[in-house]
């Protein structure tokens, strides 16, 4: 099982030293069948990446460029320097960049282009409130995997991290009958080799006992939670207990 941390737009240098605690657990038994990912800001990737050198933490980011070159995009950092400084992930399609005007077409850029530099694909779909009102869910996890996914063909280092838009950051998650259909509609998009299928959206210690009997997830991707290491470590643990 994969626990993917996304640390959004929070920490600094001294957020390091809140980690001791996973590193510990990671080298437990208790961290079982286990893996943990950290995708903090592109500023931390570094400094997270040498503080799991001694452990199996693995690292990601949360975005980057559509272009596989170096190039003059002020801002901007490419998968290709991700790979460099040690990142394995790349979280993208995250509803709060689609929100910002990221597009189908855009993400399915950026994912080529991750998928170039060996980067592995957190590949964010959900539906907002409105479109789940509208019954529209459905046509809308298709619409986004059809397009982000359009002419790739390597679907190994692939995870899709369904994520209600009106579940993230809300304290709210799907029933667990309507979770499970639809993660039984995302993997009928796919033909052949499967792409790892992850819940997110508010995932927290409580409900995790709820989550973990969805079947056929792969794990989580955490936003608020995975900031505090006890309730990151409390979700690991309570999904195989
Ligand atoms: C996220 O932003 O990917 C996320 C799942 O956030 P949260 O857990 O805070 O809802």
């Amino acid at each position: 099982m994969y626990f993917v941390a996304n640390w959004k737009m929070f920490g600094n240098l001294k957020s390091i030293n809140t980690l001791d605690k996973v590193v510990k657990f990671s080298k437990s038994k208790e961290i079982k069948k286990g893996r943990l990912i950290y995708c903090p800001p592109y500023t931390l990737i570094t400094s997270f990446f040498k503080k799991f050198q001694n452990c199996l933490i693995d690292i990601g980011a949360q975005n980057c460029h559509e272009s596989d070159d170096y190039g003059s995009q002020t801002g901007f950092i490419n998968s290709k320097m991700l790979k460099s400084i040690g990142a394995n992930y790349v979280i993208l399609g995250h509803s709060e960049n689609r929100k910002k005007g990221e597009t189908d077409k855009l993400i399915n850029l950026k994912i080529k282009s991750a998928i170039k530099a060996k980067l592995k694909v957190i590949f964010c779909i959900g539906e907002t409130l409105s479109e789940k009102k509208r019954g529209k869910t459905r046509s809308i996890l298709s619409k986004q995997i059809k397009l982000g996914l359009n002419k790739i063909k390597k679907k190994s280092n692939l995870f899709i991290a369904y994520e209600p838009v009106w579940s993230i950051g809300t304290g709210k998650i799907p029933k667990s009958k309507d979770l499970e259909q639809t993660v039984e509609f995302i993997k009928k998009n796919f033909k052949g080799k499967l792409p790892k299928i992850l819940y997110g959206g508010s995932v927290n210690p409580k409900n995790i006992n709820d989550l973990k009997k969805i079947n056929n997830l792969d794990g989580f991707l955490i936003g608020g939670a995975s900031q505090n290491p006890k309730k990151f470590i409390d979700i690991v643990k309570k999904t195989f207990n």
